[in-house]
């Protein structure tokens, strides 16, 4: 039962009355029902309480007259009972849930990429402009083999190599569902991948009838609620993953809320309309190593074996155990997602406390996956809270082939992480089916962005690679002699497998 709050506000809505023309842009962009006209006083208002700090109207007012501060009320210091603990505590005994919350962990664990540095050339292997000299930042996606073999009479190659996908730049968006984001912000992602030469992904949700144009850049999903998965679908695909985990809550399905399943929604994941996705914990049909081989199996045989097939788990303990079985059931790319990855609603409890940096996973399956021989049997594709190309670049050199990036992207498109995804409500259009939310989006400008994202990180990586006196991203795969460790403990330097600066 609901009772009344003791909630504070969070934030404190100021408007300068020197500024303020009543226009009420205000009270149109706050999808929280913050800002009303009083029409008795002929003035705008707010309900305070309402703010979620997304500065919205504070970007839209033409006028600058609003401010958004945190409210600086201050509980009694204690190191234990802190004011999130004792909000959250307040929240659970008005509502009797389990809080909800959006984007990914904000807890301050260690970011293992503040503590690592890249290293650079001088005087014996000299760095190389980038402007000047031709620069590689191509990458091939997919199952290599452990050695070729040329036919010498026509130095044609002999070895049949499995499919591979080639992207421009290593960096790809992260899957994010038709309904967990509006279709404007898919097709944002879908054509700014296309123009940029990389991939975008459905996430669960299937592929949207007007999307099917972009396929070639698309990464389908089949995760445990097969929404939307059928023969077209997989066959449109350039790469196929099955989700068997997610770094923002490891272990726990998905919920898309029925009234979020609008009809086109419905028609994408193949669900009556207005029915709950419901997304189980597990894949019901995967409970072995040899079952998912069987899965792995069945999609290749279901495109003709002319698509790789990637496997994504959250990062936990034994990632690079689970990664081995993944590797010899078949799977030609091994999607890593840390616990800073985001999503559109997990419990806060679970987001907060389940899962391992992606940092540490990946140092350690790549490790494994080489002390075992089979490391060029998958790609390693890494995400959960990349941040800049500087993470990218330390991120090849810890062992992946590409990046996904899913909240830098919607940052780019507007997002302010102010973590209300889950309520349906995003002022900035993304993460809603509201139709008039969803118009905030203009794909064109969305596009424009995210190439202009790419293009940025790409000219940036270009930078540090010449920097190195590197002139391809190949070389720079799993080598982490280019990195150092700062203020890192000898067990740490030794899972990211670096030697500490000044070493
Ligand atoms: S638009 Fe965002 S920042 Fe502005 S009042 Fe509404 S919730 Fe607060
Ligand atoms: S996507 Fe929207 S609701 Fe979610 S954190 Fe970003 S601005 Fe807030």
């Amino acid at each position: 039962m609901k009772v009344k709050s003791y909630l504070p506000p969070k934030f404190i809505v100021e408007r300068n009355p020197d500024r303020c023309i009543q226009c009420q842009v205000c009270v149109n962009q706050c999808s929280f029902d913050v800002h009303y006209y009083d029409a008795e006083d002929d003035e705008v208002r707010s309900h305070e309480e309402n703010c979620v700090g997304c500065h919205r109207c504070v970007v839209f007012c033409p006028t600058n007259a609003l401010t958004i501060r945190k409210n600086p009320l201050d509980y009694r210091e204690n190191y234990n009972w802190r004011p999130e603990v004792i909000e959250d505590i307040t929240k659970q005994a008005e509502t009797g849930g389990v809080l909800l919350t959006g984007m990914g962990n904000d807890k301050g664990y260690r970011i293992y990429w503040d503590h690592l540095v890249i290293n650079a050339s001088q005087v014996t292997n000299p760095s190389i402009d980038p402007l000047r000299e031709p620069m590689e930042l191509i990458t091939y996606l997919g199952r290599k083999p452990d050695r070729l073999e040329l036919d010498h009479n026509s130095l044609s190659l002999k070895t049949e190599l499995a499919p591979q996908v080639k992207i421009e730049v290593p960096v790809m968006f992260s899957a994010m569902s038709y309904g967990a984001v509006s279709l404007n912000v898919q097709k944002s992602l879908a054509r700014a991948a296309t123009e940029a030469g990389t991939l975008w992904n459905t996430g669960e949700g299937g592929l949207h009838h007007s999307l099917y144009e972009y396929a070639d850049n698309t990464i389908v999903q089949v995760a445990s609620g097969r929404f939307g998965v059928h023969s077209r679908y997989l066959n449109a695909a350039r790469i196929i993953e099955i989700k068997i985990g997610q770094g923002a809550k490891p272990g726990i399905g998905g919920h898309l809320p029925g009234e979020k399943v609008s009809a086109d929604v419905a028609a994408t994941r193949t669900i009556p309309q207005g029915t709950d996705a419901l997304s189980p914990a597990p894949q019901h049909d995967i409970y072995s190593i040899e079952d998912l081989a069987q899965l792995i199996h069945a999609l290749k045989e279901a495109t003709n074996y002319t698509k790789p097939v990637a496997v994504k788990i959250a990062a936990v303990h034994n990632s690079a155990a689970i990664a081995i079985g993944m590797v010899r059931a078949g799977a030609d790319i091994i999607v890593l997602d840390g616990f800073r990855g985001a999503t559109g609603a997990a419990p806060k409890v679970i987001r907060d406390n389940v899962g391992i940096p992606i940092e540490l996973a990946l140092a350690s399956v790549d490790s494994r996956l080489r002390q075992e021989g089979i490391r060029s049997q998958a790609s390693i594709v890494i995400s959960g809270g990349i941040r800049s190309s500087g993470d990218v670049v330390k991120a090849i050199a810890l062992g992946a082939d590409a990046i996904y990036i899913g909240t830098a992207a919607l940052v780019a498109l507007g997002c302010t992480l102010c973590q209300q995804c889950h309520t349906g409500k995003c002022a900035w259009g993304i993460c809603t089916t509201n139709p008039f939310l969803t118009k905030r989006i203009n794909p064109d400008i969305g596009t424009r962005r995210l190439t202009n994202l790419l293009r940025s990180w790409s000219l940036e990586i270009k930078d540090i690679l010449g920097g190195m006196g590197i002139n391809a991203v190949e070389s720079l795969r799993g080598n982490r002699l280019h990195l150092r460790g700062i203020g890192l403990t000898k067990t740490e330097l030794e899972i990211l497998g670096v030697k500490m600066a000044g070493n």
